[in-house]
């Protein structure tokens, strides 16, 4: 399961992650790539080790949370880390031209766009085209067991990582030849931890 540049596989890139997680959960954080050689080692180019799309809330940085630096993650974020065009084409963009061979969603406890789609606030502007992909997965996680919003903060990340593993031509043709691997997280803002929702992965 390489890559094109042979450089680092999905599952590779996904234990790197979920490694500077650990640091960043312990404390030990080593802020790599965060220096002036990194910056000017940048300056033609970039081979990002994971594409994450998460959303736009401030507490949810994800340089930060796996504790990694300049030119390691392709960010796309948006506000309840829905896909559309644009963020599809981003994805896109990482996996076939800069070769990243892991695409990661990321959703987050205590979401306010999950909790606010919930609670039925009534959303004007262009905030409203937000809210169908999030309407959905409420409706599919009303009544199960546990916290909600938080829940369907979940299903709404595994639904998005699907719809983008699925997505025709680009994403689908690399995970089926195996140079893409596709998953969906979770990241708990009390505790800090990155956890998988899709256990096939590791
Ligand atoms: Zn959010």
């Amino acid at each position: 399961m390489l890559s094109v540049n042979n450089r680092i596989t999905g599952p590779e890139a996904l234990q790197r992650l979920l490694a500077g997680n650990k640091r960043f959960l312990s404390g030990k954080l080593e802020h790599p790539n965060h220096c002036e050689e990194s910056r000017k080692g940048l300056i033609l180019g970039q081979e990002p080790l994971a594409a994450v799309l998460t959303c736009a809330d401030s507490r949810v940085p994800p340089v930060d949370v796996f504790d990694q630096g300049l030119g390691d993650i392709f960010v796309v974020r948006v506000a309840g880390n829905i896909i559309n065009d644009h963020i599809l084409g981003s994805i896109e963009y990482a996996v076939s031209h800069l070769h990243t061979p892991l695409v990661m969603v990321m959703g987050h406890s205590s979401c306010g766009a999950v909790s606010a789609v919930a609670q039925g606030v009534k959303l004007h502007g262009h905030i409203a085209s937000l809210t169908p992909s999030i309407d959905a997965a409420l409706k599919k996680t009303k009544g199960m067991e546990g916290h909600w919003t938080n829940n369907a903060a979940k299903e709404l990340a595994i639904t998005t990582a699907k719809k983008i593993e699925e997505s025709e031509p680009i994403v689908a043709d690399l995970v089926k030849e195996g140079r893409v691997l596709v998953v969906a997280t979770y990241y708990d803002l009390e505790t800090g931890e990155v956890s998988m929702l899709n256990g096939d992965a590791l």
